[in-house]
């Protein structure tokens, strides 16, 4: 099988997998009970964020463990809510659902919400963001790297453009598709927020965290105990947590070698399929991050060709989900591409676990499959 499909999940590093069971089996004490064995967990949980910490640029006091990136992201946007009359928010239009319905269920319950637009090559405007702030917006979410298009935001601009305006708005980055891939520190962004997930990164599934700067209080979405400082209240997922540490620590090693092989993997795929007629490339190479290349056919439809890949056992994705009933893809038609483009969208994404070979495999097949499936609609 040929996973190409990593922008929705990757493979747990096999090495996790061992340090995970140790906390499942053999020290699955509750950290905050007061024996000393739980102490220990404790303090590896309190280690733990010390090395997600240092991973981000950020300090230990900053990271909270969350159960993943949805989490997180409604942690955040619940967290800033205010009363206050004439509170606005903005967010962009190319948000993960995540924030993007969180921010739809905003709107509908009255607060004064705005969307930023997207620019062709699915950037955020920031002329248009610009237009949007004033002295009334309390918060902006923009994500760093694109889940469905692999495109980067300058978040460290779109920070100073924000805070020229209103220093007081709270400027938040959803940075799942960029933790381990490309440069993400915090503090050099200039972020008050930021929201990772472990299963991303080649850790393991439903554990994430979110850097909240220090001298932000943000009121708690679920109440309980005083775990991870009340803001994320409920007994850690301890083992998960100890798997998100080690992917931390073997991804930040290879970080820059993983990139290389990356761009050679995209290289070589683009290559092989840019000549299929009717083809567009939305990720372009000047904006986007390597890991994921979204593409457009016009004529067919993405989730056939998507099947006939999966029958020569080649795993690749149509998008998110919010585009599997009607062919629609929100993200794709704010970047302007036309309906018919749209449709026969299909988004490859790589790990540094994909070989050479099997992504020229994959890429024959790819373009094999389409031009069978042109002749067909
Ligand atoms: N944000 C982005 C950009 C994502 O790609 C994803 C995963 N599809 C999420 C948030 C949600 O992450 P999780 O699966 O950890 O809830």
């Amino acid at each position: 099988m040929i996973f190409l499909d990593n922008a929705a999940t990757t493979k747990m590093y096999d090495e996790i997998n061992k340090e995970i069971s140790k906390y499942n089996s053999e020290y699955y004490y509750n950290p905050s009970s007061l024996y000393s064995q739980s102490l220990n967990i404790s303090n590896a949980i309190n280690n733990a964020r010390a090395v997600i910490a240092n991973f981000l640029g950020a300090n230990g006091g900053e990271i909270t463990f969350t159960s993943g990136a949805t989490e997180g992201n409604n942690i955040i946007i619940n967290g800033v809510i205010t009363n206050r009359k004439n509170a606005e928010y903005i967010f962009s239009m190319g948000e993960h659902p995540s924030v993007y319905n969180k921010a739809k269920d905003l709107a509908a319950k009255g607060y004064k919400v705005n969307f930023v637009n997207l620019n062709k090559n699915g950037t955020v405007d920031v002329d248009h963001l610009r237009s949007l702030v004033n002295q009334n917006t309390v918060f902006v979410s923009c994500m760093h790297v694109s889940n469905e298009t692999g495109v980067i935001n300058n978040i460290k601009q779109i920070v100073s453009v924000v805070k020229a305006i209103n220093p007081k708005t709270l400027v938040h980055s959803d940075g799942v598709q960029a933790v381990g891939k490309i440069y993400a520190n915090v503090k050099d962004l200039g972020v008050d927020f930021y929201t990772i997930s472990a299963h991303k990164m080649h850790g393991p599934k439903g554990v994430g965290a979110i850097y909240v700067k220090s001298g932000i209080n943000l009121k708690p979405l679920v109440f309980g105990g005083s775990q991870e400082n009340s803001l994320r209240p409920g007994t850690e997922n301890v083992a998960g947590i100890m798997g998100f540490k080690m992917a931390a620590e073997m991804i930040g090693k290879q970080k820059e070698a993983n990139y290389k092989k990356v761009e050679e993997l995209n290289y070589t795929f683009t290559k092989k399929v840019e000549n299929i007629k009717d083809l567009q490339i939305n990720s372009l190479k000047e904006v986007s991050s390597p890991y994921i290349i979204s593409i457009s056919i016009k004529g067919i439809r993405g989730e056939i060709l998507l099947h006939m890949l999966e029958e020569k056992d080649i795993l690749i994705n149509t998008g998110s989900a919010c585009s599997s009933k009607t062919g629609d893809n929100r993200i794709l038609s704010a970047m302007g591409i036309p309906l018919n483009y749209v449709k026969g969208s299909v988004r490859i994404s790589f790990s540094e676990l994909n070989t050479l070979k099997e992504v020229e495999k994959a890429a024959d097949e790819f373009v094999k499959q389409a031009n069978a499936l042109k002749l067909k609609m």
